[in-house]
């Protein structure tokens, strides 16, 4: 789960499975493929799943699960076509640093590859292994694959599907929100962030959320405990399956006390996989009418994370995204003593990039390697 989080004015960031297809290729440039299901031993392996990656496949999206809200997920090995380690955990014997990262997700994990332009796939006979750490007990999980296999395109375009969950008291529903100013203004700013990404909004489905509206219009969340995201994420909403759905709600109530702005599935999200608790990211309405462009950040910055981008520095400067032209900014440059790096500490260092760990309005760059990972990612066209 990732978190961005308003405390105090300031942004603090961030904190019926599909592929039932055998090896069909689709008409619309996905194939999804069901690998089946695996029982993981006591450590917590599958074992080696075997994937056929298609000589045309720009991407590759493997998911597994589910496997509870309490346990965690993530790849322990994924073997390229010459046999060669493309990436390794870093509990592994043979870890070795690859321009990949993985996140540690609840209960669905999704797996995107490449996330980077300087650890490209090949086409042939790879392997994977996830590992889901459940403390020794044995878990049953499906997993299946999404390759992406046509072009990708220079102008590339993305369908939202826009889920309005019980926030008609700001007068904004699917009937209103396509001539709501503040909304499509939202939607612009968001556009405009991703400009530099070779990335613009495609069609937008307008959706009124006929679920739960009591349960998920305020979403609970807290440090140990994102089980009310992912339920809604879950939800089937119809819309474009090749696109990312977006649930706009009232607000995203934290037991930190943080207010938190956005929360995207992953990264990655489950791209084009519907009824996971990784299909989705959910963008509270709070601002909306006081902050447009704020709105739109945050469908930029959560957005881009479901499509594969991992921030250019996280919180404390020791860890960064995979790749190699997004500027870093180190604990070195964390001079004020506290717990996180500031914008401030940062000039000039990633603070005006749109994947810094605490974006505000002024984040609006992105650059030509995070945009070639946007733009190969099977929600996109
Ligand atoms: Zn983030």
């Amino acid at each position: 789960m990732t978190w961005l989080i308003l405390l105090i004015g300031t942004l603090l960031a961030c904190g019926d499975k599909d592929g039932d297809d055998t090896g069909a290729t689709g008409a619309d440039g996905l194939q999804t493929q069901s690998l089946g299901s695996f029982t993981t031993d006591t450590g917590g392996l599958t074992g080696d799943i075997p994937l056929e990656v298609p000589d045309a496949a720009s991407s590759v999206l493997v998911h597994c699960g589910d496997y509870g809200y309490d346990v965690l997920g993530t790849a322990w090995q994924i073997k390229d076509a010459a046999g060669a380690n493309y990436y390794t955990n870093s509990f592994h014997d043979e870890y070795a640093p690859t321009k990949m990262r993985v996140g540690n997700l609840d209960d669905y994990l999704p797996v995107l590859f490449p996330v980077s332009p300087d650890h490209d796939v090949t086409g042939g006979a790879w392997t994977f292994n996830a590992w889901i750490a459940s403390g020794g007990t044995p878990k049953t999980i499906d997993c299946a694959v999404v390759y992406r296999t046509d072009a990708v395109s220079d102008a590339a375009t993305v369908d939202l599907n826009v889920v309005f969950v019980g926030v008609d008291g700001l007068g904004l529903d699917a009937g209103t929100a396509p001539d709501d100013a503040d909304f499509q203004a939202a939607l612009d700013f968001a556009q405009g962030l991703w400009a530099d990404a070779g990335l613009s909004i495609g069609a937008v489905n307008y959706i009124d959320f006929t679920g739960n509206v009591d349960r998920f219009a305020v979403v609970d969340v807290s440090d140990d405990d994102s089980s009310e995201l992912g339920e809604l994420l879950k939800e089937d909403v119809g819309g474009s399956v090749r696109g990312m759905t977006v649930f706009f709600v009232q607000e995203i109530a934290s037991s930190s006390g943080a207010t938190i702005i956005g929360l995207a599935a992953g990264p990655p999200g489950a791209a084009t996989v519907t009824g996971t608790s990784k299909s989705g990211m959910v963008v509270t309405t709070a601002d909306l009418r006081a902050a447009p462009d704020q709105v739109g950040l945050i469908l930029a910055h959560e957005g881009a994370h479901f499509l594969g981008l991992f921030h250019t520095s996280e919180k404390t400067g020791e860890q960064h995204d995979p790749l190699s032209d997004t500027p870093e900014c180190g604990p070195d440059s964390n001079t004020d003593g506290n717990s996180y790096l500031d914008r401030e500490e940062c000039a000039g260092k990633g603070s005006d990039n749109v994947m810094f760990w605490a974006p505000d309005t002024a984040s609006t760059t992105m650059t030509g390697d995070q945009g070639w990972v946007l733009r190969r990612n099977p929600a996109v066209r």
